[in-house]
């Protein structure tokens, strides 16, 4: 996977919302999921379509999402065509009695590279309330197990709210025991059912990445986050302190407060992360094009234009990928490359999708060099 990838070109992720229609009510539900089908949802020869332009695009990593994609009849038929031409496909269908361990198999005999699972609490209260959904928990580890039993790659996906926020330790050592390859941390973005009082605030974020990166280091399983791109920056400043208390340059205690981001001197050359509408595109049930699920903006209909003329014509997708012109601290934010913030949250919360991530603590260096320089 370490080819290069210009994101003005192409997306590294495409998430396709082959649905809406879903059985569960999920509180913090982006697609506000209804118990049926939308008639104009795209139909399978649209999908065939739509997958050869996705692969088209140099063939990025095609996530087929809801509502519930298992509500989607031709799911398999369509995961298969794209396994054919040679693309990696994985899905995240909600735990209802549609998962059989016969569909499993299925899926697994096509070729899918991996299955997620919410799991938003570690114990039936605490799911089940998210999910909105009395037997949630439940019936959730019951998939687990034929999946497990399948021998199928089990990916986890977290969506952290105030409702988990303090089990956090207790949800990863379930996450290990379950078997899981991949931890998916997802923070709250307010939006659809998302409420902003369900939210951490910004002084917690920071808290979870901190615990996070430290927990990375000893997990059986990967962790990916998503609408966390300052989880990005966090990884830089904590190796960095690694590295130097490592070395005994400095002292655990003065690294609390020492700048690390003066220190650091390739950050534009880190690996690059997506963010929405950069290297990461969403189309939805009726074909509409946005920066992301979380970030309703519709840029084109993949009715009308290609997707590869809206990912790299739009106007606003252009523009999403030009961190430089952010408002506010992220556009003079010297991490603002390879993080930028979470463009969904930023227009979840302010309504302008070029504006700071509202959920940042970090104070960038410029602007704490112009205002060490007013106090002069
Ligand atoms: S200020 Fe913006 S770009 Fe900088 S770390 Fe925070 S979210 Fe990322």
């Amino acid at each position: 996977m370490g080819r290069k990838i210009d994101y003005n070109q192409n997306p590294f992720i495409v998430i396709w919302e082959v649905t809406r229609a879903c059985q569960l009510k999920c509180i913090h539900c982006r697609a506000d999921a209804q118990l049926t089908a939308d008639p104009r949802e795209l139909s399978h020869e649209e999908g065939i379509k739509l997958i050869d332009q996705i692969y088209e695009m140099d063939n990025p990593m095609l996530v087929f999402t809801g509502g519930d994609c298992m509500m989607r009849e031709d799911l398999f038929e369509l995961a298969q065509y794209a396994i054919k031409k040679g693309m990696r496909v994985s899905m995240s269908p909600s735990a209802t009695p549609n998962v059989t361990k016969a569909k499993m198999k299925q899926a697994k005999d096509i070729g899918l590279s991996r299955w997620g699972f919410s799991l938003d609490g570690p114990t039936p209260e605490t799911h089940d309330y998210f999910r909105g959904t009395p037997g949630a928990f439940d019936l959730t580890l019951e998939k687990i197990k034929y999946l497990n039993e399948l021998d199928m790659p089990l990916q986890i996906n977290t969506v952290i709210s105030r409702y988990n926020y303090d089990s956090l330790e207790e949800m990863s050592r379930l996450v290990g025991e379950l078997g899981a390859v991949m931890w998916y941390i997802f923070l709250l973005v307010p939006t659809g059912r998302g409420q902003l009082d369900a939210c951490i605030s910004p002084a917690e974020h920071e808290k979870v990445f901190r615990w996070l990166y430290q927990l990375s280091k000893t997990a059986p399983f990967d962790i990916k986050t998503t609408a966390a791109q300052h989880y990005r920056r966090v990884v830089l400043q904590e190796k960095m302190r690694d590295h130097l208390i490592e070395k005994g340059e400095i002292h655990y205690e003065d690294s609390i407060t020492t700048d690390f981001a003066s220190l650091h001197d390739g950050l534009k050359r880190a690996p690059k992360g997506v963010n929405d509408g950069n290297g990461f595109i969403f189309v939805s049930h009726i074909g509409e094009v946005m920066p992301s699920g979380l970030l309703p903006i519709v840029c084109g209909n993949v009715r009308e234009r290609s997707l590869a003329d809206i990912y790299r014509n739009s106007p606003v997708l252009q523009a999403i990928r030009q961190p430089d012109i952010y408002k506010g601290k992220c556009g003079v934010c010297e991490y603002n490359h390879i993080c930028g913030g979470s463009r969904s949250r930023t227009y979840a919360v302010t309504g302008d999708y070029l504006e700071s991530e509202p959920y940042c603590v970090y104070i960038p260096q410029a602007l704490r060099q112009k205002e060490k320089a007013f106090q002069q």
